[in-house]
């Protein structure tokens, strides 16, 4: 007798969710819920409160906006002007925007009306919502508490609180305000929480707003995606643009987003690609509303073939099958190494994240393998001949700069392909190390291209 077919995971229509949502999920062209939805959509249904540790790309948005639009439609109550029932807190304007367009998108087939809210633009568009009736609000912390101050919107009536990466909240300094905000809206309420990581204050936090939570956790803590290659290139500083605009175009890549550190680095290293003919923008802070939301629309109609952000602007990025991410330089606190490289890799598309590591930067390069727990693979990149000034920088000689050849003597079939590098060509001399900053060995000598681009470091 054939056994029957065990599928451990639920389908859409198992959750209890409601006709119209479930036509949208469909509308969607989601088939099955991801582990995350799968856990929290019956856990919210049900009216809980709920803590949830998961990073953007599992899914997590549908997983709190569906069954917060099932409770809503349930218990339709007469809608009084600028007084939302549910209140979605997130960190930046950009995951405002794409949240508040999940909302749209699942809640399309019923009647409930949402509203986003960021500073940054033109508040009289938002009183004039605020005069209309609000069922949700999605609102970054500091432009929310500008409205209560005028009081142009009513918290008096939320039913249901959501803070949306409070991991990354907290780190951009919003607790006082998101206090604040707490303590206008019910103590009688349903609270979901979702973080990336779990620092003690976000512990503390949770305590204080939840009860008695269900708890979900998805992606482990700082798990780095393992759909993700993860890849690393050393390259001096100076010579960074020149190998990035290589790299575009040795491996043709049509959608790229780059990391820099700084807003500055970000418009020079645009400026720079701009400049080499690869169509290119950077978003950060100083950009305005209108600028960030135009280049992240070329970006995803492919007209922009790069676009370049310092890590709060693109928090939140949500582009479906993103293939390429680029750390042009390493951040400087490892867990926002593991926010850039999910930026691809989501919802199961395969994805790859590239790391340009100057020396300066092995102390950051070892946090960051530290806290992912496992080596990056540092990888030669043919056809790229290191200028004299940079190759001396990393300490190489002659025959170091050159692409090498494979052993045998013989040239490898694809000269353009990137090599990993793990297997060193040539080991290096005993004793020869000299430590980077806090980073694997590194050495100044004669043949020290082992070690700067061939090793892998165990940890
Ligand atoms: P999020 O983690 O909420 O940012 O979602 C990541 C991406 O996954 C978004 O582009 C969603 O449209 C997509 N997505 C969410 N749920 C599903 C699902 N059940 N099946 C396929 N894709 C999904």
């Amino acid at each position: 007798m054939p056994s029957p077919l065990v599928n451990p995971s639920p389908a859409f229509a198992d959750l209890g969710l409601s006709a119209p949502l479930q036509r949208a999920i469909q509308d969607a062209g989601y088939v099955t819920p991801t582990p995350i939805q799968a856990q929290a959509i019956p856990l919210v249904l049900a009216g809980g409160d709920l803590l949830a540790a998961a990073q953007t790309g599992t899914g997590k948005t549908a997983g709190f906006t569906l069954p917060i639009l099932h409770r809503l439609s349930a218990k339709p109550l007469t809608p009084k002007p600028g007084r939302p029932r549910c209140l979605i807190l997130v960190p930046t304007r950009e995951l405002a925007a794409q949240v508040e367009e999940s909302v749209q998108t699942y809640g399309k087939h019923l009647a409930l009306v949402s509203m986003v809210m960021f500073g940054g633009v033109n508040i009289n568009p938002q009183y004039k919502a605020l005069k209309g009736r609000v069922d949700i609000l999605v609102a970054t912390p500091g432009r929310l508490l500008d409205h209560v101050g005028q009081k142009t919107v009513d918290l008096s009536g939320v039913e249901i609180l959501v803070l949306d990466e409070a991991d990354r909240m907290l780190d951009m300094g919003f607790i006082r305000d998101i206090r604040k905000v707490i303590g206008l809206i019910p103590k009688q309420r349903q609270t979901l929480l979702f973080s990336a990581t779990f620092s003690e204050e976000i512990r503390t936090l949770a305590n204080t707003l939840l009860n008695n939570p269900g708890t979900v956790e998805v992606a482990r803590r700082n798990t780095a995606s393992e759909l993700v290659e993860q890849s690393v290139h050393l390259v001096p500083q100076g010579h960074k643009k020149e190998f990035l605009a290589h790299l575009i175009r040795h491996h043709n890549w049509q959608q790229v987003l780059v990391f820099t550190r700084t807003k500055h680095g970000a418009n020079k290293l645009a400026e720079k690609l701009i400049k080499d003919r690869i169509p290119a923008a950077a978003i950060h802070g100083n950009k305005s509303q209108a600028a960030r939301t135009r280049a992240l629309a070329q970006f995803k109609d492919g007209t922009l073939q790069v676009l370049v952000a310092t890590d709060i602007a693109a928090r939140g990025i949500d582009i479906d099958q993103l293939p390429q991410v680029v750390n042009f330089e390493l951040p400087n606190v490892p867990e926002d190494y593991v926010h850039r490289i999910g930026r691809t890799g989501r919802a199961g598309s395969v994805g790859a994240a590239v790391s340009l590591v100057d020396n300066e930067e092995m102390g950051y390069l070892k946090d960051i393998e530290r806290l992912i727990k496992r080596s990056i693979a540092r990888v030669v990149v043919e056809d790229f001949v290191m200028p004299e000034t940079a190759a001396s920088h990393l300490g190489m000689d002659d025959e170091d700069r050159r692409p090498p050849r494979p052993a045998g003597g013989r040239n490898p079939p694809n000269r353009s392909a990137p090599r990993r590098a793990d297997a060193p060509r040539k080991p290096p001399a005993p004793g020869g190390g000299k430590p980077a900053r806090g980073g694997a060995p590194v050495r100044h000598g004669a043949r020290p291209s082992a070690a700067l681009l061939g090793t892998k470091k165990g940890s």
